[in-house]
C-alpha cells in the first residue's frame, strides 16, 4: 500500500494557525482509530460487518439518514462471510456534478500477538506513535475520511456534489467486495471519479527531508500463467533426453532472460520528471535518457537495476511457484511452474500470454492463462484531483515533491478504473522510509501526527473538490 512515513519533532516545523476545535477532532480520530483497530477485522473471523456498523453508527449519531447507509454483506470467499459500508452525503441543492467515491478497506492482514512486541488488536499510543494492525493499512485512511465527513457535517459544509464513502471488506484477499462495487452496486457507488485512502501519502528520510507524497493514478495489471510440460515417465534407471524437469527449466530460463518492451505512460512520465530531478549519479542518468528516448530497453534495465524502482518501466514476469514428478525413483509425468505477471496498464494479458509462448518457443510446453484478470487502466492525471491534492500536501509539507504513481501491486482500485470510474491514491498520512512500512508486518504503525494531518488533509482535499 503506501509509499510512507517521520519523526514529526525532526521535521520543519512550519507554523499555520491553529484550525478551530482542531484537539477535538484530533481526539474524535484517535478514538475512532481506538474502537476500529479493536475489530480484528481478519478474512475468515467475522468481524468486518462489526466494524462497518460502527462506522455507519458515528455517521447516523452526526445527521446521515437511514437511507443514505447500507451495510451490504457479501461473501469473499467460501470461509469468509464479510460486508462493504456505502454512506452517501447528498449534494445541498442541485448537485454540481457527478458523485465522488471515497474510499477505504476495513479488513486487515492477520497478525499473531507472538509475533507483535504488543497486541496487534489494541491502539497502543508510544513515542508518537499508534501502534497496532491497521493504523497504515487502512483504518487510518479509513478513520481519516469518517472524521473529515464528521468534521465537515458539523461546521456547516455543505457539499456541491454528493460524496460517497465506499469501504470494502476483503480488499487483502479477493477484492469481491471492489468488483461488487464497480459492479451489481453501482446505483450507489456511481460517480464522475473516486478518491483512494488506501494509496497515495507521504515519506521523509530519517532527517526529517520529504522525499515526496505520492498520487497513485495507475496499476498494473496482476496476472497469472502456467508452464506445463507432460512426458510418458518411466523407471529413472533408464533416464532419457526428454524429460520434464529439464524442459521446464530449460523454458524458465528463457523467461528469467526476457525483457518486455518498456513503456512509458502518462503517470510513469509524470514521475519520472519529477524523480530525474533530485537523482544524480547513474540512475538519474538512466531516468533521463529513458526520458528522451522510452524505447531505450538499457536505460530502463538501468532503472530496473534500483529496488526501489523494479516494474515501473515494463511489464514483469517471474516464476514463483514449482511443481513436478511423483517418485523418487521415477522419471517425471508432469513438471509444471506458475508465472506471476504484472502487466502494464493498457496491455491485454491474453497478449503476455502470447508473448510468453514465443519466449518459452518450445510446443513441448504448453503455456496457460490460469486466471481471468481483466486488463488494468491508467487513470488520467485530472488537473482539478492533481492541484487538490498537490494544495493539500503542501500546506502541511511545502517542500515535498508531487509524484505521481503506477503501483506495480494492486488495490480496489483496479475494478473502477476498468469499468471507466478513475481513482486516486490521495491519501494525506506519512512516515519515516523505510522504518515506518510495516503495513501487513509486525508492530504496524503510524505517526499520531500523520493521522491528525490525514484528517486536516482530506477536510482540505474535499472542499477543494466538493465546495466550489
Ligand atoms: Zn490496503
Amino acid at each position: 500500500m503506501r509509499l510512507l512515513a517521520p519523526l514529526p519533532l525532526l521535521l520543519p516545523s512550519v507554523a499555520f494557525a491553529a484550525e478551530p476545535n482542531a484537539d477535538r477532532w484530533d481526539a474524535k480520530a484517535r478514538e475512532l482509530l481506538e474502537r476500529s483497530v479493536a475489530f480484528p477485522t481478519v478474512a475468515g473471523r467475522g468481524q468486518v460487518p462489526a466494524q462497518a456498523a460502527y462506522f455507519a453508527d458515528q455517521l447516523k449519531a452526526a445527521g446521515w439518514a437511514e437511507g443514505d447507509l447500507h451495510i451490504l454483506p457479501y461473501q469473499a470467499a467460501p470461509d469468509n462471510q464479510t460486508a462493504a459500508l456505502i454512506a452517501r452525503w447528498p449534494a445541498t441543492g442541485k448537485p454540481g456534478g457527478k458523485p465522488i467515491l471515497l474510499m477505504a478497506h476495513l479488513d486487515v492482514v492477520d497478525a499473531k500477538r507472538e509475533d507483535w512486541s504488543m497486541d496487534p488488536f489494541r491502539l497502543v499510543e508510544q513515542d508518537g506513535y499508534f501502534y497496532g494492525r491497521g493504523t497504515s493499512d487502512n483504518k487510518g485512511g479509513a478513520v481519516a475520511l469518517v472524521t473529515a465527513l464528521l468534521r465537515l457535517r458539523a461546521e456547516g459544509f455543505r457539499p456541491k456534489r454528493d460524496l460517497v464513502l465506499f469501504f470494502t471488506g476483503d480488499e487483502e484477499t479477493t477484492g469481491e467486495g471492489a468488483r461488487l462495487g464497480a459492479a451489481e452496486w453501482r446505483k450507489w457507488t456511481d460517480a464522475e471519479f473516486a478518491l483512494n485512502s488506501d494509496a497515495g501519502g507521504g515519506g521523509f528520510d530519517k532527517q526529517g527531508r520529504p522525499l515526496g507524497f505520492s498520487l497513485q493514478a495507475a496499476e498494473k495489471t496482476y496476472s497469472m500463467y502456467s508452464f506445463t510440460v507432460r512426458n510418458r515417465g518411466g523407471h529413472s534407471s533408464k533416464p532419457r533426453k526428454d524429460n520434464a524437469i529439464y524442459t521446464l527449466a530449460e523454458a524458465l530460463k528463457r523467461l528469467e532472460a526476457h525483457r518486455f518492451a518498456p513503456m512509458l505512460n502518462e503517470t510513469t512520465r509524470a514521475y519520472f520528471s519529477v524523480r530525474e530531478k533530485s537523482e544524480t549519479g547513474p540512475l538519474g542518468d538512466a531516468m533521463r535518457a529513458w526520458l528522451k528516448d522510452p524505447a531505450d530497453g538499457a536505460a530502463a534495465d538501468a532503472i530496473e537495476a534500483d529496488e526501489g524502482e523494479v516494474g515501473i518501466t515494463r511489464t514483469r514476469c517471474v516464476a514463483t511457484r514449482l511443481e513436478g514428478g511423483h517418485a523418487d525413483n521415477a522419471l517425471p509425468q508432469l513438471a509444471r511452474a506458475t508465472v506471476n505477471c504484472r502487466i502494464m496498464p493498457g496491455v491485454e494479458p491474453a497478449a503476455v500470454r502470447d508473448e510468453l509462448e514465443r519466449v518459452v518457443n518450445d510446443p513441448e510446453v504448453t503455456v496457460e492463462r490460469t486466471d481471468d484478470q481483466k486488463m488494468s487502466l491508467a487513470s488520467p492525471l485530472r488537473p482539478d484531483v492533481v492541484a487538490a491534492y498537490t494544495a493539500a500536501v503542501h500546506r502541511r509539507h511545502p517542500t515535498a515533491p508531487i509524484m505521481p504513481e503506477m503501483s506495480t501491486g494492486a488495490t480496489d482500485a483496479r475494478p473502477f478504473r476498468v469499468s471507466g470510474i478513475p481513482v486516486y491514491g490521495v491519501d494525506g498520512a506519512w512516515g519515516v522510509v523505510p522504518d515506518d512500512l510495516r503495513a501487513h508486518g509486525r508492530d504496524e504503525r503510524l505517526p499520531v501526527k500523520a493521522l491528525y494531518d490525514d484528517v486536516d488533509h482530506w477536510v482540505d482535499m474535499l472542499k477543494a473538490l466538493a465546495g466550489k
